[in-house]
């Protein structure tokens, strides 16, 4: 257990890592097991079957844990992917009846996720991430679902402000923290009951994972959300949770250099005539900046904005150099993409989200720019 007061670099690098053992690895191995020696009465056995538990789930649960809630309370389950996780809290907590709360403009699939959960009998509430539309919708509610910043929007909501409210209402709040990291934003310490996020982004950062967590305050909802993991089996392999442990280390050297890139990359976009609609947290202009200043540590590597059309979009994309043509993000290496191709989001048709990597910031920059020219047809 790390201690609460270290630095972000220093926890990360020792988060959830066994009492140091003479010869014994710092990161231990992953565990391939589908069963463990079982003798007599299981009721205490710390592992059994391999979709109950293993032990390198176990390192990286403790080390979530640390990261969403350093030195307080909180219950880590893992997932073979974020929806596995984000399935799992709302359907393990959700009721026929019951009233949820959703973003209106969060990840695409919450949409699908809507329609099952109306179809069990909840009543579902969609409403967007800014503005604050969602404190008249909670009358009644039993769980607020929120997203920030949102995606692809990259619209932000208080949390803290939210939670109270929900809490006051007696529902349930839950934070997806997937676009921020637990480096950007810690949801628990805000007032969340629940921190959930797709670790298959910049958690894990090389673009070679798929992996979900939920980080719960409360022991029961914890059970509940690991009951639902048994029932569905939606278990991550022991290579994909010890990758996703392993990347750990670098968090903090990967989001500090990609936000930091970002804020310059979104300053040069700020400049072309030709880009509306420019969204950053980070951006001192951007709508959202005061409110993601005074609950976000770190602001992310997504740049979202809008060009004049499809095929100007589709233009600006082929020319890049440095960026791949790729839906997710958070990876070392930048990606982008035309999020209307998808038709899942209620976006214009030249609307790009932009995922900052590791590159140099002034190869970024300057790749961006010349594909901006190319896609307009002032290239020389
Ligand atoms: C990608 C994403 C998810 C889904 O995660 P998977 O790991 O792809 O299942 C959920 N929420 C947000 C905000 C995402 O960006």
């Amino acid at each position: 257990m790390t201690e609460p007061r270290l630095g972000d670099g220093s926890r990360v690098v020792r988060a959830g890592l066994p009492p140091e053992e003479p010869y014994a690895p710092a990161l231990p191995g992953p565990v391939f097991a589908a069963h463990y020696h079982l003798p007599g009465d299981p009721a205490h056995a710390p592992y059994t079957y391999g979709r109950d538990g293993n032990p390198t789930w176990t390192g990286l649960e403790r080390a979530l844990a640390e990261l969403e809630h350093p030195g307080g309370p909180a219950h880590p389950v893992v997932f073979a992917s974020g929806m596995g996780a984000i399935s799992a809290v709302l359907l393990s907590q959700v009721r026929a009846g019951d009233v949820v709360v959703l973003p209106s403009d969060g990840y695409q699939l919450l949409a699908r996720l809507r329609e099952q959960l109306e179809a069990y009998g909840a009543e579902v509430r969609a409403v967007p991430t800014g503005g604050g539309e969602q404190y008249d919708a909670l009358e009644g509610a039993t769980l607020l679902w929120l997203e920030t910043p949102s995606n692809p929007g990259l619209d932000v909501c208080d949390i803290r402000a939210l939670a109270d409210a929900a809490h006051r209402h007696g529902a349930l709040v839950a934070v997806d923290n997937t676009l921020a990291t637990p480096l950007g934003q810690r949801p628990l310490e805000l007032g969340a009951d629940v921190s959930v996020a797709s670790g298959t982004k910049a958690l894990t950062g090389h673009g070679d994972v798929l992996l979900g967590y939920a980080v719960c305050k409360d022991t029961a909802v914890a059970d509940a959300v690991r009951h639902w993991r048994k029932l569905v089996g939606a278990i991550p392999g022991p290579m994909e949770a010890w990758l996703a442990h392993r990347s750990l280390a670098t968090l903090q050297l990967r989001v500090d250099r990609q936000a930091a890139t970002a804020l310059s990359v979104a300053r040069a976009l700020r400049e072309r005539p030709e880009v509306s609609g420019l969204r950053h947290p980070g951006l001192p202009q951007d709508p959202a900046h005061a409110l993601a200043s005074r609950q976000m540590r770190r602001y992310g590597c997504v740049v979202s904005f809008t060009l004049p059309g499809q095929a100007h979009a589709e233009r600006f994309l082929a020319a890049l150099r440095l960026v791949d043509d790729a839906t997710s993000f958070g990876g070392v290496r930048s990606t982008a993409e035309r999020r209307g191709r998808w038709g899942g989001d209620a976006v214009p048709a030249g609307f790009v989200r932009l995922s900052v990597g590791v590159e140099d910031a002034d190869d970024l920059v300057a790749d961006l720019l010349r594909a901006l020219d190319e896609a307009d047809g002032t290239a020389p």
